[in-house]
């Protein structure tokens, strides 16, 4: 039988209904309504974060966040390749040049050794990433930002829920980014927040995600269009009561996978990290001096209709629009590079079973 990379987890189809039945009452179906209002409040809850605004993707957030923050064009943003281009591209289209810093061995994150050296008097802000729902070294970073007084967004697109010395994760830094896409841990069908500290991000953030419109009759900023609408959060309502027990089901998942691919000559499983409450994201395993290549296991798998993912695979400043610039190509990086060509993703998702998870490590052991 086929198993994929992901499967998005669902309310069942009786609770969906039963939650987007009033819509049909209200004819309310999207522009901040009462179910974008309550998911907002919940989400921050459960996020523990200050604020929260909701977007119709974690892409446009993102976008959102840094745009808000409004650094001069042409100013420089340390970042890592090492991440999907979504990263890279929300620091590319406000106008800002992306510095590419590369990764540590251990997580993947950003090599908070390798950040100064790349501070010019230009750079306005970090853009970490919490890979694979890896934490970045979050007071480095925090330590780093307040000495050169630059700004701190953490993409946590991979980080939903996840709890760093008992404090939500999207607390930390100055604002971070979830993705609440179908193929994340929790989701909206498509969706995404950011979140942040700083009260005053509030009316920017939430006219700049309606065309910049200021009530009825003011236009305030040049913006585009990125609301969540009542169907996505209604969503978001029904898998929010389902988060906790999908979460456990996916660590039973990761504690099969580590008892049958752990200690093995050649392959590396990511590391637990201390004080990190982990949400069971991903499976990620670097096949480094193995008996096969990483593309020699995708492909092994995708003879029996398994599919892995080669996540992530190009690095982004090997992408045509990023390889000619200063800090483009990925031979920059080496860290990251070496990574890029022997990670692979292994297929997780909640109600992936032991005796699937047995049929992947076979493939990949024999
Ligand atoms: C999924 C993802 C995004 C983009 O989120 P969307 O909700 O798909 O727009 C950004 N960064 C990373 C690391 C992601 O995995």
């Amino acid at each position: 039988m086929n198993i994929n990379v992901t499967r998005s987890s669902m309310p069942s189809y009786e609770e969906y209904c039963e939650e987007i039945k009033d819509l049909w009452d209200s004819r309310w179906l999207t522009n901040v309504g009462s179910k974008h209002q309550k998911l907002q409040r919940e989400l921050e809850a459960y996020l523990d974060v200050p604020h929260l605004e909701l977007y119709t993707n974690g892409h446009l957030a993102l976008e959102g966040v840094i745009a808000a923050m409004d650094f001069p064009k042409g100013s420089e943003v340390i970042t890592t390749p090492f991440t999907f281009v979504s990263t890279t591209h929300s620091i590319a289209r406000n106008g800002l040049v992306p510095v590419f810093c590369d990764v540590n061995p251990e997580d993947y994150t950003i090599d908070v050794t390798k950040i100064e050296s790349l501070i010019t008097d230009k750079t306005v802000a970090i853009v970490p990433v919490h890979v694979y729902g890896n934490l970045c070294d979050v007071e480095t970073i925090a330590r780093i930002a307040q000495k050169h007084g630059l700004k701190v967004i953490y993409d946590a697109a991979h980080a939903f829920g996840m709890r760093y010395k008992g404090r939500g994760v999207g607390s930390y830094g100055d604002a971070s980014m979830f993705s609440f896409h179908a193929t994340k841990v929790y989701h909206t069908i498509e969706g995404g927040c950011a979140c942040y500290h700083d009260d005053a991000l509030t009316q920017k953030l939430t006219d700049a995600r309606n065309f910049g419109l200021h009530g009825q009759e003011e236009c305030l900023y040049l913006a585009g269009n990125a609301k969540m609408n009542e169907f996505q959060a209604a969503m978001g309502l029904c898998n929010l009561r389902h988060i906790d027990g999908e979460i456990e089901k996916r660590k039973v998942a990761v504690d099969r996978y580590r008892q049958r691919l752990s200690n093995i000559k050649g392959i590396k499983l990511s590391v637990i990290q201390e004080n990190v409450q982990s949400n069971f994201a991903y499976f990620p395993v670097v096949f480094d001096g193995y008996k096969y290549t990483r593309d020699e296991v995708f492909a092994r798998l995708k003879e029996q209709e398994i599919i892995a993912r080669k996540y992530f695979y190009p690095l982004t400043n090997d992408f045509a629009c990023y390889q000619n610039m200063p800090t483009g190509g990925g031979s920059k990086t080496p860290v990251a590079q070496h990574y890029a060509s022997c990670v692979l993703t292994l297929p997780l998702y909640a109600d992936l079973t032991c005796e699937d998870i047995d049929r992947i490590c076979d493939i990949i052991l024999k």
